[in-house]
């Protein structure tokens, strides 16, 4: 069955203001999509391919292949497909793929390509036959000269200039180009887009290069300061304020894209990033050894390094009982499935209910000496007499209204969590006596959101300037000290997800772990924090906070009494620093299982090498019967 066309105009539509912009980028980026990879052989050997150490030369089985096409269709429900390799075009059922993926109904299918054997008119021909609709061509270079050294293949340059051509033409196809920035085409990137402009091109996705195989291998001709060429960069990145243009920025380091934050790449391609490494993960995951890239000198140059220090982060609270909430949300059956024991130190049961009076169906439930921890929409009296110790989190007005009076926070309550928003900020500041008697009983949270569309409709403007206004030293999680002045700052509450465990194996899943990490983990900081006197101690605030109101939130510390006080707070938060992967922090030993699951067993192994694995034990019987039959002719004569 075709995959239903999603709801969103995928050429940008004339006219939108720049916020509206980036909810248009966030809606086309969050289209559902499955990659592919068909081979890893490819006739080029670019100097930062990120293949070169895994193994070359594989053509995956046209069982392997199909089966993953269809994969995306009936369990990710993937609306587009993109056939990679490797250079999928190699691959001698490529078209017979094409074909494949669109009988099984994607709504679009694209490859990226080096443009070589789409030179070719009759080969490209075929694959518009078969259903090709999309594709991205990866130009390196605006000369000859420039690009073939980079895919260290020579002619390379005039065929992809020949393919692009051809299809920037064609009616039926969308065609792109990506570039991988580095310290070779930085200086000229805007010559490479002229170029491709010139071939008809209109919409480019520039990659950063990263750590990884060739890559790191060439890393000293290779890497570069982005800082140095700044104003290269933005010449390009502003092309996409064109209305006939868009550029995408892939792995490019957020601190560099202050004043162009429409330009940051949606946080859940990151997914895709992981989910390439998801054998290595999983095996970190189940048995402790560490992904083989481990090393600072890399890290610090990884795209994905805020997702690994969230993993790393996650695995060590389960090795150190730091969890605190176990959440089920609003899943009942996940109630009566309570761990038993509860697991890594957790104390409360965090649940989500329509009204306040299903609280105490719930407290029925609860493991002894355990605590609530309650979200809901309704803003009724706190219910007395529960009998647990309860924590309430409010998001609205009409909820602090019932739950702070004169007195403060309602006496049933252990704590109220006060959400930071446009409907509880002038609140607060309206009601600031309620809490200022009671701030051991309050602390606010600055919630994360995984999509950018909820940050807009409920994060305040500028909270530092709410913060100022409340002046009161309230306890506060969720926001960098630079935006909280003169607070209490606090870590942000440690719950875990009951969704984030796999249920056949009680093992934490990849997938939920990365949604995890981007609506909680995920955060960055401005190339100005390097001047703060807490960039050592500090993860900076949430992508989504900053791709909708910009880095120039934050404001470096540099002096003054909240300063040494923010520095105090957070010395004691982190008596051991705030390392992170890219600090060379160590490898975390495995976790144990939720209570009832076996142990981890063996990580699954990747089924490129065993598709390598294979290959070599038959060309090494191969080689053995050629040598049978050497030694009999041999001794025949
Ligand atoms: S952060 Fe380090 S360990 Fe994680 S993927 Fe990147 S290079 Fe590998
Ligand atoms: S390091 Fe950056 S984000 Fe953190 S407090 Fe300083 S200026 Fe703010």
């Amino acid at each position: 069955m075709g995959a239903p066309e999603p709801q969103v105009d995928f050429i940008k539509p004339e006219g939108l203001s720049l916020e509206d912009e980036m909810l248009w980028r966030e809606e086309v980026a969050n289209v559902s999509k499955h990659w592919v990879r068909t081979v890893t052989a490819c006739n080029s050997k670019c100097m930062f391919c990120l293949d070169m150490d895994t193994p070359r030369n594989v053509y995956l089985s046209e069982e392997e292949v199909k089966s993953e096409i269809l994969r995306g269709r009936t369990e990710l429900n993937a609306w587009k497909i993109i056939l990679s390799g490797g250079e999928a075009a190699l691959h001698p059922l490529h078209t017979e793929f094409i074909r494949y993926a669109k009988e099984v109904g994607y709504g679009r299918i694209q490859t990226v390509t080096n443009g070589w054997r789409y030179a070719d008119r009759d080969f490209y021909d075929k694959c518009v036959e078969a259903g090709l609709q999309e594709m991205t061509f990866s130009l390196h270079g605006h000369t000859a000269e420039l690009h073939n050294r980079l895919t260290r293949h020579k002619g390379s340059f005039e065929r992809i200039v020949k393919a692009i051509r051809r299809a920037a033409r064609d009616p039926r196809m969308i065609a792109s180009v990506d570039v991988v920035i580095n310290k070779q085409n930085v200086g000229v990137l805007d010559k490479i887009v002229e170029l491709s402009v010139r071939l008809g091109i209109t919409e480019f996705d520039l990659l950063h290069v990263i750590p990884q195989s060739a890559g790191f291998d060439n890393r000293d001709e290779l890497f570069y300061n982005p800082r140095q060429y700044l104003p290269v960069l933005q010449k390009v990145f502003r092309l996409n304020r064109h209305p006939r243009f868009v550029v995408w920025t892939n792995r490019f380091p957020v601190e560099f894209l202050e004043g162009m934050e429409d330009l940051i790449q949606d946080p859940h391609k990151m997914l895709d990033e992981i989910n390439g490494r998801r054998f290595h993960v999983r095996k970190y995951l189940d048995t402790g050894e560490p992904l083989n890239c481990r090393d600072p000198e890399r890290c610090q140059h990884c795209f994905i390094e805020s997702y690994c220090t969230t993993m790393d982060r996650a695995v060590e609270k389960q090795n150190a009982d730091a969890w605190e909430v176990w959440n089920v949300g609003t899943d009942r059956r996940a109630l009566r499935d309570l761990p038993d024991p509860l697991p890594w130190g957790i104390q409360s049961i965090g649940v989500t209910v329509d009204t306040l009076a299903d609280l105490s169906k719930v407290v029925a439930r609860l493991p002894q000496g355990a605590g609530l921890y309650a979200r809901s929409g309704d803003a009724a009296p706190v219910p007395a007499d529960l009998g647990v110790p309860l924590v309430l989190v409010a998001e609205t007005a009409a909820q602090l209204d019932a739950w702070c009076g004169e007195d403060g926070p309602d006496a049933a309550l252990s704590e109220l969590e006060i959400r930071l928003n446009q409907s509880t900020a002038p609140w607060m500041l309206a009601h600031r006596d309620r809490l200022a008697g009671h701030l051991d009983r309050v602390r606010l949270h600055q919630p994360s959101f995984e999509h950018m569309k909820d940050a807009t409709a409920q994060d305040v403007r500028t909270p530092r300037a709410f913060f100022e206004a409340l002046a009161l030293p309230v306890r506060v999680s969720g926001l960098p000290a630079c935006n909280t002045p003169g607070v209490r700052l606090l870590p942000v509450r440690p719950v875990l997800d009951a969704t984030m465990f796999d249920p056949g194996t009680g093992r934490l899943s990849i997938r939920d772990l990365s949604r995890y990490h981007i609506r909680e983990g995920y955060r960055s900081k401005s190339s100005r924090c390097e001047d703060c006197a807490l960039m050592d101690l500090c993860d900076g605030m949430h992508i989504n906070m900053v791709r909708d109101q910009g880095l120039s939130l934050l404001q470096p510390l540099s002096g003054g009494g909240w300063t040494a006080e923010a520095r105090a707070q957070l010395q004691a938060i982190h008596p051991d620093g705030n390392p992170r992967i890219r600090h060379g922090r160590p490898a975390q030993p495995a976790a144990t299982s939720l209570p009832g699951y076996a142990a981890p067993a063996a990580a699954p192994a990747d089924p490129l090498q065993i598709s390598e694995a294979n290959r070599a034990e038959a060309r090494a019987k191969r080689k053995a019967e050629a040598a049978k039959l050497f030694a009999a002719d041999a001794e025949a004569k």
